[in-house]
């Protein structure tokens, strides 16, 4: 058996249209996008045919696409513009309890400048129920930040009638979508967000390019300052390779959306099933409908479940132990944590995503070969 990557939430390869759509940006099409000249027209024209292809899929106009290095960025240029632009009207802000990184840690470094958070609690399935948020907002909550979708465990957020609570009050709502683009359907014309963050290198596309979303009447103050670019929004010579790269991954993402989301959520089930069958006490964390198609996460009694990574990478698959950004530290996952885990339990736990290119052969191998190292590493 080759190689199997089952690793498609930590990152996925870059889909070969990705690659040739790329390509011109390496050879003529090099210019910079402020440029006034011939090439840099050609430039800038590529790199707003991009923003029209983004805009156009997440149901936005393109004067509210801002182009970024990644989701970590957008999501730290939407948390601390905001608490920057509204301090004077208010300075808590809800930030849910399993968020990435990049949006937990610019929370707790408002909070050490003084601002309140509220860490926002899910169920043990890691939904966040809109009663919850409706408890926490004040009278001067001027941001909530909420995932659509969960990064480690995949649960979906019922984002829309989150989103309206803030909308009914004013407040800022960010998302980060970065885990269910392509997996979800997304309509911002219809969803009441006002700052979304995007990646390109979990669609398909290329490693270090994103976008934010900034619904028109936000107000954000520039990320980065110098030379003007993206409105004013994000100084620093325009990554148009990036972009472009972004909205061919964007563009097949439209394509193939229903027969993708069909494809994972059959092989995901099928895992599932197999898993919580031949593995005695083993058990599917985050919500048992409500999640990613590419999704699986299971927790296995007296289990180390890096031991259990170091086993299934020797016989050729990769998969992950909680998120990606956080492994390799020796805390369990604050999102296992947050639904509930026993830390023994969070130790023993195996997230594996699926992708476009998973076949039913590989998750075949998958499931002859966990139960065997399972058995022999509790042995
Ligand atoms: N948010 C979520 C939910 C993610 O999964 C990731 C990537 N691990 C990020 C943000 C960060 O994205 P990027 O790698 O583009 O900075």
């Amino acid at each position: 058996m080759n190689k199997i990557y089952l690793d498609y939430a930590a990152t996925t390869p870059v889909d070969p249209a990705v690659v040739k759509a790329m390509e011109p940006y390496w050879g003529d099409v090099f210019a910079n996008a402020s440029s006034p000249h011939a090439y840099g027209r050609q430039a800038a024209k590529a790199l707003e045919d991009a923003r029209d292809v983004v805009a156009k899929f997440i149901g936005a106009t393109p004067a509210e696409v801002v182009f970024t290095s990644g989701a970590t960025e957008s999501n730290n240029h939407a948390i601390f513009g905001t608490a920057r632009s509204l301090a004077a009207k208010g300075n808590h802000i809800i930030v849910s309890k399993i968020e990435h990184h990049s949006v937990l840690e610019p929370a707790e470094y408002l909070q050490r400048e003084g601002f309140k958070v509220t860490w926002l609690e899910t169920d043990a399935d890691g939904l966040i129920s809109p009663q919850a948020l409706a408890q926490a907002i004040t009278d001067k909550t001027i941001l909530i930040s909420i995932m659509s979708a969960n990064n480690e465990i995949g649960t979906i957020q019922p984002i829309r009638e989150l989103g309206q609570l803030a909308r009914d009050k004013g407040i800022v709502f960010h998302v980060d979508a970065v885990q269910s683009l392509g997996q979800v359907p997304l309509d911002l014309k219809a969803w009441p967000v006002d700052l979304l963050s995007l990646s390109a290198h979990k669609i398909y596309g290329p490693k270090g390019v994103g976008a934010l979303f900034v619904r028109r009447g936000t107000k954000l103050p520039s990320y980065l300052i110098g030379g003007g670019q993206e409105k004013g929004q994000r100084a620093s010579t325009q990554n148009v390779a990036g972009a472009g790269g972004l909205a061919k991954a964007v563009e097949l993402c439209q394509r193939n959306m229903d027969q993708e989301i069909e494809h994972q959520i059959e092989l995901r089930d099928y895992l599932i099933r197999a898993v919580l069958q031949r593995i005695e006490n083993s058990r599917l964390n985050g919500h048992p409908s409500r999640r990613l198609p590419k999704n699986a996460n299971f927790s296995f009694e007296n289990i180390q479940g890096e031991s259990l990574l170091t086993a299934l990478d020797m016989a050729g698959i990769a998969v992950s132990m909680g998120s990606a950004c956080s492994s390799g530290a020796m805390e369990p996952s604050h999102v296992l944590r947050a639904i509930g885990l026993s830390d023994e339990l969070a130790f023993g736990s195996l997230r594996i995503t699926l992708g476009r290119w998973t076949t039913r052969k590989e998750i075949d191998y998958l499931s002859e070969q966990l139960p065997v190292l399972v058995k022999r590493l509790r042995g």
